[in-house]
């Protein structure tokens, strides 16, 4: 932060003396006070930096000792090959394929292989040779290979007189013949074009991807998710969340679907691992794939977050997490369909918890009002500004006044669709049917030939691993129940055949579900080449239910691209006057695209008298072991610590072995997995989580209060050796 500081006023040292030189004191004299107040108020380790843009941060001076083109140059072995994207993020560790991610970002795939009787997400798992590494469901290792500025192209075909959603139309449709030269030039690669600032910026980005992930090691649940839901979002912390994978190819060495044929993937890098980790003040750096994140979106927004989407969406998530608990309780079979859902959802659930309370606490909707009304002022205080800007803001409130009116219908109807297993099968088939008469460009993008494929799998993927009737059914019910509560004026069409007043919805759920057929796999692949006509004559509840909804989903589908189209302009002058007013550069809000964020391992003051050390440790494990999930610890590893047998793997300054630790970068959903990577590019943790009074990173980021957590990479390699026996793993990590 420190030197930080030293280049913003040396920065405005040149220019107080290229002000002199104008011999204009007075205005010295204001822009001194202005730069002191922009350059208190920089927050020095903010940002989810492009890699594009590393160049200009100075590493160097901030802690890095190795040369920053090694962490990105198009000409180089850079680390960037070595960073995936996987579901979140994960990282190569050896020349032979082997990542490390998080033990929650492969939880999906460890249950999908779970049984009762072979119980790898309770009892962890361990591949001893290749041959029994076992596929990872669902799981797509990404690599970014390149990405280039493609604004240009994509806003060539934005005409003046376009309405918002022909604005949107065109952009889209741009994007997808982009995608498609793109493809085409580089045939295997896959392509993406991804909105930077929306509006104004477009990149197109070229991955390799790798679809035949296998699991290898994963601890045993009470490590891997020590703590569970208690301490999600949480410090002190004590989670070993990491579990090892292997990406590998065809025998071609190129990207092909699992077969045993494969062989293991050659990265063109890999990061070696540092087993003596990082101390405290040590600089560190992250790469991955942030989702999301909303620092440049109006006070309207926020509020409309605040007041009604993520009070709405946690209370939601709350029942089906109450629900499905309960429908758990049967038995193990039962349970294991639901334990990656719940997990989800409550991950969810908190951290929208943990952001209504961080909105709460720093009063933020207040103050982000009040940088709108100083931003208004200073718009109105020009003319030109006045005619170019003075809408933005208003037009804005209006647009999120609008889709808080609208929302609790579009509430049931995307969750319909998003919680609702058979109705989402019901609604794919209708769907694709429909958009597969169009030319490819021309389709969604999950019925485009380059997705189509997945889109069918995924319908399989979680049938087998997550549908269990009675929780679907209860979903359904209850969600007609809510259509059935809306306004007059809010009414679903599609659903009018259902909710007539006399009728027993619940009765008519029941017999829906009884009589259809879209928990059938086999079933539904005979539907994929019908004609949309030809599904009316199927005699399915559900699916004639999913073709009665199809128009309200268009509809809508329509109505969000004229939003969207709205939004995308007046959020990319918004961005524009921003910058001007506050005299900044912003860099693009996370969008799932490879980052670089840096910052130390340190603690922080989370509350008045509180200071959060940054290192947990096996203590604390023995501390908080009850015997009883989520803290119920290996009785062998509980008599490790006893014996001390902390070997090579003990941190020097505690005399322990270190657990998690707290470090000041700027992370958010998506970044789990990252490899926490020191000043010489080594890794040295993962990245898994923030704390509670982080979970508000996604609208503002300060050194403050902004801690990610991670697991010490000395855990790691301990549980790696001592409790699970991999030697051969560390091998070939490089840890002899
Ligand atoms: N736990 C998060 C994830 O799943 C990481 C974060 O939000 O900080 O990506």
């Amino acid at each position: 932060m420190g030197e930080f500081i030293f280049w913003i006023i040396e920065k405005q040292e040149v220019r107080m003396k290229k002000l002199f030189k104008a011999k204009n004191i007075l205005a010295v004299f204001s822009l001194v006070l202005i730069f002191w107040g922009v350059s208190l108020s920089v927050r020095a380790d903010e940002g989810m930096w492009p890699l594009s843009e590393i160049q200009k941060l100075n590493l160097r001076e901030k802690g890095l000792r190795m040369d920053p083109s090694l962490i990105y140059d198009p000409a180089k072995q850079s680390l960037l090959y070595a960073v995936v994207q996987l579901g979140a993020t994960g990282s190569f560790i050896s020349e032979e394929g082997l990542l490390i991610t998080n033990h929650h970002v492969a939880f999906g795939s460890v249950q999908a292989a779970s049984t009762p009787e072979k119980d790898y997400l309770k009892h962890g798992f361990l591949a001893r040779t290749r041959t029994e590494e076992i596929p990872a469901a669902g799981q797509t290792a990404r690599i970014t290979e390149s990405f280039k500025d493609v604004s240009t192209e994509v806003l060539s075909v934005v005409k003046t007189k376009m309405s918002p959603a022909e604005r949107t139309k065109a952009i889209e449709r741009k994007i997808k013949q982009l995608v498609a030269a793109a493809e085409k030039a580089n045939p295997g690669k896959r392509a993406e074009v991804a909105e930077m600032f929306p509006g104004k910026s477009y990149w197109l980005f070229l991955y390799t991807d790798l679809r035949d992930i296998r699991l290898v090691y994963v601890p045993p649940l009470a490590v891997g998710n020590f703590g569970g839901e208690d301490d999600n979002w949480m410090w002190p912390r004590q989670t070993g969340d990491f579990t090892l994978m292997r990406a590998y190819v065809g025998p071609d060495g190129k990207p092909a679907e699992y077969s045993p044929d494969n062989v293991p993937f050659h990265p063109k890098t890999y990061l070696r691992i540092n087993p003596a980790g990082v101390k405290e003040g040590d600089f560190v750096f992250l790469l991955g794939y942030p989702g999301r994140t909303y620092r440049h979106l109006p006070a309207s927004y926020i509020a409309f977050e605040q007041n009604v989407r993520m009070p709405a969406v946690a209370n939601w998530y709350e029942w089906q997490i109450n629900l499905m608990e309960e429908m758990g309780k049967t038995s193990r079979e039962v349970a294991l369909k639901h334990d990656a859902r719940i997990k989800g959802l409550a991950n969810t659930m908190k951290n929208y918890r943990g952001k209504l309370a961080g909105l709460q606490r720093l009063n933020y909707l207040a103050q982000k009002e009040q940088e709108e009304q100083d931003l208004k002022a200073f718009i109105q205080a020009d003319p030109k500004r006045q005619a170019a800007y003075g809408e933005v803001l208003p037009s804005l409130e209006r647009i999120y006044k609008e889709m808080e009116l609208d929302y609790p219908r579009s509430f049931v109807l995307d969750n319909l669709r998003r919680s609702v297993i058979l109705f989402q099968n019901a609604m794919t088939v209708v769907e694709a049917t429909h958009e597969r008469q169009k030319p490819d460009l021309e389709r969604g993008a999950a019925y485009m030939d380059r997705n189509f494929n997945r889109t069918r799998q995924r319908i399989g993927l979680t049938l087998r691993a997550s549908f269990y009737l009675p929780t679907d059914l209860a979903i359904f019910k209850e969600l007609l129940k809510k259509a059935e509560a809306l306004p007059d004026h809010q009414k679903i069409e599609g659903l009018s055949q259902l909710i007539v007043s006399g009728n027993n919805l619940d009765e008519i759920a029941n017999n829906i579900f009884q009589k259809t057929r879209m928990q059938d796999v086999e079933f539904i692949n005979t539907l994929w080449d019908r004609k949309p006509a030809d599904l009316k004559q199927i005699d399915d509840p559900l699916l004639k239910l999913a073709l009665a909804l199809y128009p309200e989903y268009l509809k809508m589908e329509e109505a969000n691209r004229a939003r969207k189209g709205q939004l995308d302009e007046l959020q990319a002058k918004l961005v524009d006057i921003r910058q001007e007013f506050l005299g900044q550069q912003f860099i693009p809000d996370a969008n799932g695209t490879l980052r670089l964020t840096y910052g130390r391992v340190e603690g922080y003051e989370p509350r008045d008298a509180v200071f959060y050390k940054p290192f947990s440790t096996v203590q604390g494990v023995v501390e908080k072991t009850t015997g009883r999930e989520p803290y119920d610890t290996p009785p062998a590893l509980l008599e490790l610590v006893k014996q001390k047998k902390f070997g090579r793997f003990i941190n020097p300054e505690l005399k322990t072995v270190s657990v998690c630790l707290l470090y000041s970068t700027d992370t958010t959903g998506g970044n789990s997995g990252s490899p926490i990577i020191n000043a010489d590019g080594e890794l040295v943790g993962v990245n898994f989580d923030r704390t509670w009074e982080a979970t508000i990173n996604d609208f503002t980021w300060s050194h403050d209060f902004s801690r990610s957590i991670g697991v010490d990479i000395r855990y790691a390699l301990w549980i790696l050796q001592e409790l699970g026996g991999a030697s051969h793993l560390l091998k070939e990590m490089g840890i002899e």
